[in-house]
């Protein structure tokens, strides 16, 4: 499968907001969003009249890398978010928050989004008792995500609960660290994603 390879931390300046694409580096005052809060490139500082077709463009963008999604596969989960009954944009973020590379991330498993696709195609991890490596599979309430004994020693996996102390685990998971295990409460809701996006605007973006 193709990936982006160049430098991470343009694309959060690219998109002026913190994508949490580095791990914990993104925590500290090394994040380049924070010490270079402007568009990459020499005419980064420009001031340039934005048209309407480029904030939802911008919007789009921000969400397909802050899941690490190509084109089309971001469009797939439109058209699935499409298809469901309710508010489509929220669908959406929903569908990317059920992911079960971004479940790993945000049980503290992993660093990053990025980091926890690789665990999870490594194998790393058993749902509900059996061995999983699809990172895009959907998560179900009741689901349990968890760390064979074998694995435990893998330093990332390790510091999980130092992780989730550090980060805060999201209301709709439960995450016990010492059994390295991780429970899907909850179906997550819009309130649950704290990415700062106006779905609405991918949605209208979609639509043309
Ligand atoms: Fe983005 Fe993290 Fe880089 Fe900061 S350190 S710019 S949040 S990837």
């Amino acid at each position: 499968m193709a990936k982006y390879t160049e430098a991470k931390c343009r694309l959060c300046r690219r998109e002026g907001c913190k994508l949490f694409l580095k791990g914990d580096r993104c925590f500290t005052e090394k994040c380049a969003q924070e010490k270079h809060p402007f568009v990459p490139g020499q005419h980064g500082h420009a001031r340039k009249k934005i048209s309407e077709y480029a904030i939802q463009l911008r919007e789009k963008q921000k969400t397909k890398r802050a899941y690490g999604l190509l084109e089309r596969q971001f469009r797939g989960y439109f058209k699935k978010a499409e298809m469901q009954k309710g508010v489509t944009g929220t669908n959406l973020l929903i569908l990317l928050e059920r992911r079960l590379d971004n479940v790993v991330y945000r049980l503290g498993f992993a660093n990053s989004r990025n980091q926890a696709r690789q665990l999870v195609r490594h194998g790393i991890f058993t749902l509900n008792g059996k061995k999983v490596n699809i990172p895009s599979l959907q998560v179900k309430v009741g689901d349990c995500i968890e760390v064979p004994e074998a694995q435990r020693k893998i330093p990332v996996l390790a510091q999980a609960q130092e992780v989730i102390a550090r980060r805060g685990c999201p209301a709709w998971l439960d995450m016990d660290g010492a059994a390295f295990k991780g429970t899907v409460k909850a179906l997550p809701e819009r309130s649950d994603i704290q990415l700062q996006v106006s779905e609405q605007l991918i949605v209208e973006l979609y639509s043309k």
